[in-house]
């Protein structure tokens, strides 16, 4: 079969019979109505009127203007804008449901030819293939012969203007034709003018969504930036879940938990109004294992957001979301990082939209994530220093105790002997000037340690190494401490290289923490070695949780607040471990059978 428009226009056109007489001039007119009813843009409302008119004008039984669509899923058709019957006879409900799609693939003949800019008549008899089918089977009773005008501009073809007869063979005359192109440009303008409009309503949407999220996103920044508690946190959170539209918003926080591994817990929530997340639904996320969202986790982990209806998920994280008490359709989450670590998401849920984000909003939530990081970095930051200064607090307490207890003597003694110096015998004058000594030299054993650490701080402390005799100083610092015979030395003698001064003060602290928390039986132990000389000081007491063995060498801890001991300032360890590393050595504990150790090593 030929063309069908090549049939008709063999067939010529001017050769059918001649239309009635007033017809051209029904058509002109008719083009003139529709040039200004779609000029006057009256919206779809334009439209219909301008295929009233041409129905009328043109004396077909049916009008119809068609839309170009690309659908995603379905392919390239055309959907029907607007359609007119002559009066009795309208078409079917489930013919009007077939055309809000048809594939152009149904009707390649037609296709071709608007697709070249021209226009296609035809009469369904002579149609072949998969456009006479659909004719047949769909519109018959209408469409016996059709014309279709391309609506299109600058080469973009955009959809068709056709008109159709019940009876075969009508032919239309050139002048008709051109006539009614010039309503399918018009047709072409009109719906260009729309789609600018659509864009321009479209982008002024966006900015102002922007806009209002950029204020937000001011907002909360500066309710973070000013702020201290949760209560920042929750308002800059509702700035935000405001101005993004979500049902609910969320901070969560990461954590390491003993038993269920890496979990995500609830922070701070908030809902839309009239939205409250329930009992049942903060029991449900207070504490989730990272492993039940796999997905998220992957995403999130590697720093990026992570955007998702709950139908995209699979497996246990889908049946996470769907057995919630309030079940969402769809979520984004945006991980806070600190100095490198995932600290927790900020997410934004909807219930009843599946939403998807755009990324310029998702770059304004990654804002917000890190400002919320920055927040949580200053908190902590503020906790670690209010932790710091009630330490210090507490370290001047303890101080000034220790230092009191002495002073005291030292001051009680020496006003006695001052009131009456000829009162007392000479033997009472050297016990009370032994005791002065005594405590005086204990204050300075304190302030010494003090001292280290001060500029241990700040990297001054200096040793002067040279070889000493260990065990005339070890005897002098226990005889310090202890009666005569309470402590044995076991070892050979030996020799090592350190600061005698500095060694005496680690010794005297070893002696008196042995003495102050240590057991009954106190001995010490020289090994000298090859390179190292080590020197132990044991005692049989109950010895440190095996969870603070390192930490008591920490700056004033200690761990008889839980052994029930008295105050003290947590230095004496301390200050030795730096002293025997400034000299080369070091100081550690450990627990041998039923004896607590500190092990010296010193160089040889
Ligand atoms: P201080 O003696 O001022 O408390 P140290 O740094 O010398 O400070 O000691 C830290 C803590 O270690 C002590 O408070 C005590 O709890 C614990 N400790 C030290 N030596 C012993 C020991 N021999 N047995 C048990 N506990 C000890």
């Amino acid at each position: 079969m030929k063309p069908v428009s090549e049939t008709l226009a063999a067939d010529g056109r001017g050769e059918t019979p001649p239309p009635a007489v007033e017809r051209p001039v029904r058509i002109e007119r008719a083009v003139a109505v529709a040039a200004s009813t779609l000029l006057a843009d009256e919206g779809d409302d334009g439209i219909e009127r301008v295929l009233d008119v041409l129905l009328e004008a043109t004396d077909t039984d049916f009008v119809f203007l068609d839309r170009n669509v690309h659908d995603p899923e379905r392919g390239f058709g055309f959907t029907n804008v607007a359609a007119r019957c002559r009066p009795g006879l309208e078409l079917s409900s489930q013919v009007a449901d077939i055309f809000t799609f048809v594939p152009w693939s149904r009707l390649p003949h037609s296709r071709q030819g608007l697709e070249e800019g021209r226009a296609v008549a035809f009469t369904v008899d002579e149609l072949e293939g998969p456009e006479r089918c659909f004719y047949r089977d769909v519109v018959e009773t209408v469409t016996r012969s059709v014309v279709k005008l391309p609506v299109g501009r600058r080469g973009r073809w955009m959809g068709v203007l056709g008109f159709a007869r019940t009876e075969a063979g009508h032919r239309w005359s050139d002048d008709d034709l051109d006539l009614l192109g010039t309503v399918a440009s018009l047709i072409a303008t009109f719906w260009e003018r729309q789609e600018l409009d659509e864009a321009r309503t479209t982008s002024m949407a966006a900015m102002a969504r922007r806009i209002e999220m950029e204020h937000a996103l001011a907002e909360a920044g500066r309710m973070l930036l000013l702020g201290h508690g949760e209560d920042s946190l929750r308002q800059a959170l509702e700035a935000l879940r405001r101005a993004t539209g979500a049902s609910f918003a969320f901070v969560n926080t990461c954590e390491d938990d003993p038993e269920l591994g890496p979990v995500i817990c609830s922070h701070v929530t908030v809902a839309a109004p009239g939205l409250v997340a329930t009992v049942a639904d903060w029991e449900y996320w207070r504490r989730v294992p990272w492993s039940r969202l796999p997905t998220a986790y992957r995403q999130v982990a590697q720093g990026r957001a992570f955007a998702f209806t709950i139908d995209e998920l699979n497996g246990k994280e889908r049946a996470w979301y769907e057995q919630a008490p309030t079940r969402i359709r769809s979520e984004v989450k945006i991980p806070i990082f600190i100095g490198g670590d995932l600290a927790g998401i900020i997410g934004f849920s909807d219930l009843s939209r599946a939403r998807t984000w755009d990324r310029q909003d998702l770059l304004l939530l990654a804002t917000a994530a890190r400002m919320v990081g920055v927040f949580w970095d200053r908190m902590r930051a503020k906790e670690t220093l209010e932790k710091l200064v009630r330490s210090k607090d507490e370290f001047v307490a303890a101080v000034s105790h220790e230092l009191r207890t002495p002073l005291t003597a030292v001051v009680g003694l020496a006003q006695e002997l001052r009131s009456d110096l000829g009162r007392f015998s000479r033997d009472e004058l050297e016990e009370f000037v032994g005791l002065i000594a005594d405590q005086a030299t204990e204050v300075a054993h304190i302030v010494e340690d003090l001292l280290v650490v001060a500029r241990a701080d700040i990297g001054q402390v200096n040793v002067a190494p040279t070889r000493v005799e260990i065990r005339p100083e070890l005897e002098r610092a226990l005889a310090a401490v202890f009666a005569d015979g309470e402590v044995t030395v076991a070892g050979d003698p030996a020799t090592v290289t350190a600061d005698p001064r500095r060694l005496r003060q680690i010794l005297r602290n070893l002696s008196t923490n042995a003495r102050r928390y240590g057991g009954p039986r106190v001995e010490v132990r020289v090994r000298p070695g090859d390179g190292v000389t080590i020197i132990e000081v044991r005692d049989d007491g109950e010895g440190i949780p095996p969870e603070l063995r390192e930490r008591i060498f920490e700056p004033y801890r200690t761990a008889h607040d839980i052994m029930g001991q008295p105050a003290s300032v947590g230095l004496g360890l301390t200050v030795s471990r730096q002293l025997a590393r400034l000299m080369d050595g070091d100081l550690v504990y450990l627990r041998d059978g039923s004896w607590s150790v500190f092990r010296l090593t010193l160089p040889s």
